[in-house]
């Protein structure tokens, strides 16, 4: 617990509405999406970046932690506090778009704007913010840069550090800082935006964002193919992006998600599919498209596709989405627990990754479905476990290591999208040699040497 001086200097600083440590409010930012629950002493919403200094400054001075949070979406206990303390919860004051420079094709926001908010802002101006994370309806720009977001259009547009030019932010100590600038080229000093892109609010708290915008490509088309085996549709997937089209996504169910989809929805999906992808392309113009189209059609049926259909018309589009945009939700079909991970390898890795996470669902008899984004060598793998039964949970954690293995055994990542926060620290040590580690745990010491900012965080 916080001592009633604490409360009252922080009700000082933010004001008496801004700042709470009753049950309800620290009960209500003890969550995000993992199911974690940590309640911080308290929670405080900052009404710009002044009272973010302030407020770091106090608690730096006084030893105390302190948690930003945007929407509390994550997916691996990032907002949570480990250590008690204060919850920074942006959402309430600082959610603004500040500017949407139209001429040079930017964007200047706070951090608790959401997602889809700058994308319609956007797009109402004909200009286009790609990164499109599946949480887009919620999720706040702030919480993006600190995760380094994804979405399904990573495949052509990248990720959300793809998007960052300059940052304002403060660090543990309150003071504010500038990293990056306005401009396309900037080469003058240590690239410090780089390095609180994706750091989990572990080394400041990011109060401004600017982001480079895009002309709205004119036309976009989907496409879906139906493949006998995920090896194929894997295949598919990397030769694709060989042959030059560009696919902006190109997302993959594999039959078990496939037959957890039809289950829940009854779309007449069929069951007997071994995997299924899912494409969109865009350009700006028709020709384009087209010719994109062709090269797919071609790539996917010299790779073992049973069937390649385009869209046509947008209600098809959506039918194709559907059965992607409703796979996490359809899992429970083969348990009542899920572990969810989000391994990524190069995408020539892909046939071969698939084929060892399933032997691994063999050797621990667990079913494991796979999804997501193969564009970008990003799979979603889901042990779906059951936490009453003390044997299977236990086989269900060996496999999740198992799978970690293979990642990085083929060159790849525990993490393409969704960070390392509490859940996956303890298998940093597996991903990063000691003096990586020990790199990382420099910097952390440099910026917070009082250690207050987001503690217990990435394994550091
Ligand atoms: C249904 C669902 C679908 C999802 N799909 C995707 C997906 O497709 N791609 C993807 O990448 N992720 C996805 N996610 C995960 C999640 O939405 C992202 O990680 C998102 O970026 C988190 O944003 P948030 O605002 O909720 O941040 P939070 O969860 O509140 O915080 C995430 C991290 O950012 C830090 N943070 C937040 N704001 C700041 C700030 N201003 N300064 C410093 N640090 C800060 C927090 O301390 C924490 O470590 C999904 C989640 C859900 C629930």
């Amino acid at each position: 617990m916080l001592s009633a001086d604490h409360i009252r200097a922080l009700k000082q600083i933010a004001g008496a509405d801004n700042c709470f440590d009753d049950k309800p409010h620290r009960l209500a930012y003890a969550y995000d999406a993992t199911r974690m629950s940590l309640e911080p002493d308290a929670v405080v919403f900052p009404r710009g970046e002044n009272d973010v200094s302030a407020i770091l400054r106090y608690c730096n001075d006084k030893g105390v932690p302190v948690v930003p949070r945007g929407a509390g979406t994550g997916f691996t206990g990032g907002s949570l506090s480990a250590k008690g303390g204060v919850v920074l919860a942006m959402e309430k004051h600082m959610n603004q778009i500040l500017e949407i420079d139209f001429e040079n094709m930017l964007a200047r926001v706070q951090p608790a704007v959401i997602n889809r908010d700058l994308q319609n802002a956007a797009e109402e101006l004909g200009l286009f913010y790609p990164p499109d994370p599946a949480s887009q309806d919620y999720c706040t720009i702030g919480g993006n840069v600190s995760e380094n977001a994804g979405g399904m259009r990573a495949a052509k547009y990248g990720i959300t550090k793809d998007y960052v030019l300059a940052l304002r932010a403060v660090l543990p100590d309150g003071s504010v800082i500038r990293a990056g600038k306005k401009t396309i080229k900037d080469v003058a000093g240590y690239n410090i935006a780089g390095l609180i892109i994706a750091s989990e609010g572990t080394l400041a708290v990011i109060t401004e964002i600017t982001l480079t915008l895009l002309p709205k490509p004119r036309f976009t088309e989907t496409a879906m193919g139906l493949f006998q085996s995920v090896e194929d549709a894997m295949n598919a997937t990397y030769k694709t992006f060989a042959s030059g089209a560009v696919p902006v996504a190109m997302e993959f169910l594999d039959n078990l998600t496939i037959r957890a989809v039809e289950s829940a929805y009854k779309k007449g999906l069929s069951v007997d599919t071994g995997a299924m992808l899912i494409t969109d392309v865009d350009g700006n113009t028709k020709d384009d498209v087209e010719w994109q189209l062709s090269e797919i059609e071609k790539v996917f049926k010299e790779n073992g596709a049973t069937t390649f259909y385009r869209a046509r018309s947008q209600s098809e589009r959506d039918a194709i989405w559907f059965a992607r945009r409703n796979a996490s939700q359809s899992m429970k079909f083969y348990g009542p627990d899920k572990m969810n991970e989000d391994i990524t390898v190069p995408r020539s890795a892909l046939p071969e990754l698939l084929r060892r996470i399933k032997k691994i669902g063999e050797k621990y008899d667990h079913n494991i479905p796979c999804f997501g984004h193969t564009g970008d060598g990003n799979v979603h793998v889901n042990v779906m476990t059951n936490k009453q039964d003390a044997v299977k949970y236990h086989n269900a954690e060996k496999a999740i290591r198992e799978i970690f293995e293979a990642a990085i055994d083929l060159e790849g990542t525990l993490s393409g999208e969704h960070g390392i926060g509490l859940s996956k620290a303890p298998f940093m040590s597996m991903a990063f040699t000691t003096a990586e580690l020990e790199l990382f745990r420099t910097i952390k010491r440099a910026i917070d040497p009082k250690n207050i900012l987001n503690p217990d965080k990435m394994g550091l």
